[in-house]
């Protein structure tokens, strides 16, 4: 249920309603927009339903969210949220560049790329250290050895670090190194996963399954969010469709529409979803100009011996290439990088 309070409601009366939603044993969620307070309510709905929220003073208006996903929905907060990742902005006017290798392999390795997508432009490292693979012959990461890395990564360049998480006894070791948590396409709707992130502090980057729908994607951060954790930033990372050409087939009509549907910041991995190296610079820009708060692209400085998706990596130079054309798209559609 959405509370909106009335443009002349004072700060007393704000947290009058805040603490009777409490009373209640419901959970109320505050945004702030230009003009208004909105206060999202949280809990059942059957005891929501038969509280009188109309009747607090200064409230104006009490909607019930007929969406299937409630706390997700853009209505929920009637503003954009910003999802801060160790200290960068994520929702903001700035559109944020992720970048690291795929899996994370040796410190030589790690370090030297984090240190060239750094001077190019990327404000947030990426890199795994459980990698989820289609055979069980294929690399599978370093696990814990991989997170030290990272947060040496970090320590060495300043960038915060995202990685995946694939199993919930991870969480803790992870939460240790990483500032943010990603949730692969193949665990969209690890239902058991995402319940357990949504219990973490740290802000969670949800990858769209190959096979699920943009509503399927909202159900699953409403998982999240319905734990308690707002910090969930949206990956659309392309899809499977009829075509074989291109590995996936990048959805960026899933930009607008998850802009319109959702408070949550939306990031665009044109890694996948082209997974052709020398196609994924236009992609990029293709996703700025739709409209996404972030970008997610992989790069290695030897990708002939990448341990996994070399075919889809940029070099360190075609990545800074990119951001000085992904800067000027973001210019022209009002934002900056
Ligand atoms: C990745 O980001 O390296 C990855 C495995 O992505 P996805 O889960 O989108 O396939
Ligand atoms: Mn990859």
């Amino acid at each position: 249920m959405i509370i909106v309070t009335r443009a002349d409601a004072t700060e007393d009366q704000i947290q009058h309603i805040v603490d009777r939603i409490k009373e209640w044993g419901l959970r109320p969620e505050v945004s702030r927009g230009a003009l208004r307070v909105v206060i999202g309510v949280v809990g059942p709905e059957e005891v929501i339903r038969e509280k009188p929220l109309a009747a607090i003073p200064g409230v104006e208006s009490v909607t019930p969210v007929l969406k299937p996903y409630k706390l997700v929905a853009h209505e929920f907060r009637q503003t954009a949220s910003l999802v801060e990742v160790g200290g960068v902005t994520f929702g903001g006017p700035r559109v944020v560049v992720i970048s690291g290798p795929c899996s994370v392999e040796s410190r030589e390795q790690l370090i030297a790329i984090a240190s060239e997508v750094k001077k190019a432009g990327a404000r947030v490292l990426r890199g795994g250290a459980f990698k989820p693979r289609t055979s069980p012959y294929a690399f599978q990461g370093l696990g814990v050895d991989g997170l030290k890395l990272l947060a040496e990564a970090r320590e060495a360049t300043g960038l915060p670090v995202i990685t995946e998480i694939m199993d919930t006894k991870d969480l803790e070791v992870i939460e240790q190194y990483a500032d943010c948590l990603q949730v692969g396409a193949r665990n969209m709707q690890n239902f058991a996963l995402l319940k357990e992130v949504g219990r973490s502090k740290l802000p969670v980057m949800l990858k769209r399954g190959m096979s699920a729908t943009i509503k399927d994607l909202l159900m699953s951060a409403e998982y999240i969010l319905n734990e308690g954790n707002f910090n969930v930033l949206l990956c659309e990372r392309g899809i499977r469709t009829f075509e074989t050409y291109t590995r996936n087939t990048l959805d960026l009509n899933a930009v607008p529409v998850l802009k319109r549907e959702t408070h949550l910041p939306v990031i665009v991995d044109p890694t996948h979803g082209i997974g052709l190296h020398e196609h994924v610079p236009a992609m990029a820009l293709a996703a700025v100009a739709a409209g996404a708060d972030g970008l997610m692209v992989e790069v290695h400085n030897s990708p002939e011996l990448a341990k996994s998706d070399g075919e889809q990596a940029l070099l360190p130079e075609e990545f800074g290439d990119m951001v000085k054309r992904v800067r000027a798209v973001a210019e022209a559609v009002g934002r900056q990088l």
